[in-house]
């Protein structure tokens, strides 16, 4: 089974154990949150739904992906400006690597992450349950835009 067919009968599953109707629609949010390619807003997500679903509101993707959240299978990368994204490929706190210009985000793979968090703990005292950790730049792509 390939990891989005793990990730996909993962949420699937959630929804079944909290007695939510599994409808072809909510299907179809479960098998692009799976995939998640470059982290999509809830527009993008939308945006590919209406292919299959045409009258498929903003609204009720919205709605889902936050009931898919509430079950912890999605993680949602917060933005002030509202234009939130979402990783339900990778459902735990991990670090992103945002591209400034073009909002582009990849999960880079850090080994260092736990010795990290140890390090927060023994200099706080603070049991550590969540992080956020985001770093920003510019993309090669956008590197090589500028003239
Ligand atoms: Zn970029
Ligand atoms: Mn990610």
């Amino acid at each position: 089974m390939s990891d989005h067919q793990k990730r996909f009968e993962a949420i699937t599953q959630k929804l079944r154990d909290h007695h939510h109707k599994i409808t072809p629609q909510r299907l179809a949010i479960a098998k692009i949150l799976s995939k998640s390619i470059g982290h999509p807003s809830v527009e993008d997500i939308h945006a590919e739904i209406k292919i299959d679903f045409p009258t498929m509101s903003l609204a009720t993707v919205y709605r889902n992906i936050v009931l898919i959240k509430s079950l912890g299978e999605v993680l949602e990368i917060g933005f002030p400006d509202g234009r939130n994204r979402y990783d339900g490929k990778r459902p735990y706190p991990h670090p992103h690597v945002i591209c400034i210009k073009c909002k582009k985000i990849v999960d880079p793979d850090l080994d260092s992450l736990d010795d990290m968090k140890s390090e927060v703990e023994s200099e706080t005292h603070f049991k550590i349950l969540n992080h956020r950790l985001d770093f920003f730049g510019i993309c090669t792509d956008c590197m090589s835009e500028k003239e």
